[in-house]
């Protein structure tokens, strides 16, 4: 249950292998091991020890899996930190977090700078492309590629995980060692009855960002199959169609926008995408209309998956032999519990829609210096996701919207996700999103945005018409707006807090 020692029990399984592709070159299990070894010899030279942080930001890249096997080899706790954020963004998480170094890369180097440079006592930073006497080589070379002798607990922290932030400043989650191995190992195990299903090499690209708990445990997990990960530094779906065809990738997992991408790209069908046996998608509600054009188009099912930060992350997740249910995110993972409760807390019977809570293993001691925030979310044991959702007589669960995002018309529930299935059922729609915005009359009026596809016609006008035919009248949207791109946030999830703030402006104005 320990992830400093995750790289030993890799190569104890597997001997010597690739584990690790990137920008065309190939990087074996033992480099990985070593140089981690040797980083968590260099933090412990830094005075870097036990329960202390270390800032990992950075684009994916190989260092990145080995900075984070490496603090946890030191017994630090790792704080990821996505590498499109502001320096004022870095300066509020390294404020909060107190970390003793930095690990980062030449191009992010002076924004790194300029957010630590307030601080009386900045922590060490550590470039991992640096050239000369500052360069890895040059750091590592006095130390052995043996990890250091540390006494780790599985309950310790091991990773601080700030949540992207939608609303108000990011909360640090705190996964411990047991939180992380435990979902990784699950997530391996469903990983392992999908590569049956194939007979090429199990390859597996990823393009996550490695500092949101969707890509950090998709690593981990990887170490615990024994497949190769084929890693990119970023999303862009050209290379994600050429590393796919050039690898023989055989499995992808990725977020809705992603697919949404790849299925809209002119060049698709240049490409022989014939090894990619399946998806994995998770992090956002994936539309029905992309699961089934991917298929028809791709010849590959997109599975679906739910989960958050707080749960390391993965809570449900498809089975290979199970039956398929449409818009289903699957069965909790071994060992992972899941109820749906009402507003007293009181458990709701299959089919009923309330808020789902989980337990298990994977769930956070709570977040950093946050004990009121702490005790909002865990309760008697359980987390309470703020998610609303159905499980059914199978035990399936179906998310139906977050509990933040139920818009309330009039005294009535409506789930923006419904009508966002609807309007993308249209032709003419790519991208759909549903908000509420306040109504002096009714509490909360809809409002939808869309986004059209490349050379579809259609009119706001049109799109209202085509809702008022076919929903209940006191969910059919009073406004829609036609926009040229939906903001999204850094892991390409709508951004519904931005579009509120668009919206109140725009119907003000109208
Ligand atoms: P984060 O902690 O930033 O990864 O965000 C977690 C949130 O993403 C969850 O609480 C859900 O609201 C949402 N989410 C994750 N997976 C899904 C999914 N398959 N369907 C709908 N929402 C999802």
């Amino acid at each position: 249950m320990n992830l400093a020692e995750l790289a030993q029990e890799n190569l104890r399984m597997f001997g010597s292998y690739t584990n690790l592709i990137y920008e065309g070159r190939a990087y074996t299990n033992v480099e990985c091991d070593e140089a981690s070894s040797k980083l968590a010899h260099l933090l412990h030279q830094l005075g870097i020890g036990h329960g202390d942080r270390v800032i990992v930001t950075m684009q994916n890249r190989p260092e990145v899996l080995w900075s984070y096997t490496g603090i946890a080899k030191a017994g630090a706790v790792t704080v990821p930190v996505m590498p499109l954020l502001q320096a004022q963004e870095v300066k509020y998480i390294v404020q909060d977090s107190e970390p003793k170094a930095i690990i980062t890369a030449s191009l992010l180097l002076s924004k790194v700078q300029e957010a630590v440079k307030d601080f009386p006592k900045p922590p060490a930073i550590i470039c991992v492309d640096a050239q000369g006497d500052d360069s890895l080589e040059a750091r590592f070379k006095d130390f052995p590629a043996t990890p250091p002798d540390v006494q780790i607990h599985d309950d310790d922290p091991c990773v601080i995980l700030y949540t992207s932030g939608t609303t108000g400043r990011p909360k640090g989650v705190i996964l411990t060692h047991r939180n992380l191995y435990s979902n990784a190992k699950a997530a391996a195990l469903l990983a392992n009855e999908f590569a049956a299903a194939s007979t090429l090499e199990r390859t597996g690209l990823i393009v996550l960002p490695l500092s949101h708990a969707f890509g950090f445990t998709m690593l981990q997990s990887a170490y615990l199959t024994g497949e190769r990960s084929v890693l990119l530094p970023y999303f862009d779906p050209k290379l994600v169609f050429e590393a796919i065809e050039k690898y023989q990738v055989t499995h992808f997992t990725g977020v809705p926008a992603m697919f949404h991408a790849l299925l809209n790209h002119p060049d698709a069908d240049q490409y022989d995408l014939s090894s990619l046996t399946i998806c994995i998608s998770g992090s956002a509600p994936l539309p029905t209309t992309t699961i089934q054009a991917f298929a028809e188009k791709f010849n590959c099912p997109i599975f679906e998956g739910y989960g958050l930060s707080e749960a390391a992350p993965v809570v449900t997740a498809p089975r290979l032999n199970d039956p398929v249910k449409i818009g289903s995110v699957g069965r909790p993972l071994p060992g992972v519990e899941v109820r749906v409760v009402d507003e007293n807390d009181q458990p709701l019977p299959p089919g009923e829609v309330g808020e789902l809570v989980v337990r298990g293993p994977n769930i956070t001691k709570g977040y950093h210096n946050l004990p009121d925030e702490t005790s909002k979310v865990l309760k008697n044991g359980w987390l309470y996701t703020g998610d609303m959702a159905r499980i059914d007589e199978d035990g399936y669960v179906f998310i139906v919207d977050r509990k933040k995002d139920v818009i309330i018309r009039g005294g009535f529930n409506i789930y923006p996700r419904d009508l966002e299935e609807l309007l993308l059922q249209h032709p003419a729609v790519a991208e759909a999103a549903v908000i509420g915005i306040p109504s002096e009359a009714m509490g909360e009026e809809v409002m939808a945005y869309v986004v059209k596809r490349p050379k579809a016609e259609v009119t706001e006008a049109e799109l209202i018409a085509y809702c008022q035919e076919r929903l209940a009248k006191y969910k059919t949207p009073r406004y829609i707006k036609i926009v040229g791109h939906m903001p999204k946030n850094l892991i390409g999830k709508i951004d519904k807090k931005a579009l509120r703030a668009q919206a109140e402006k725009e119907v003000t104005q109208a």
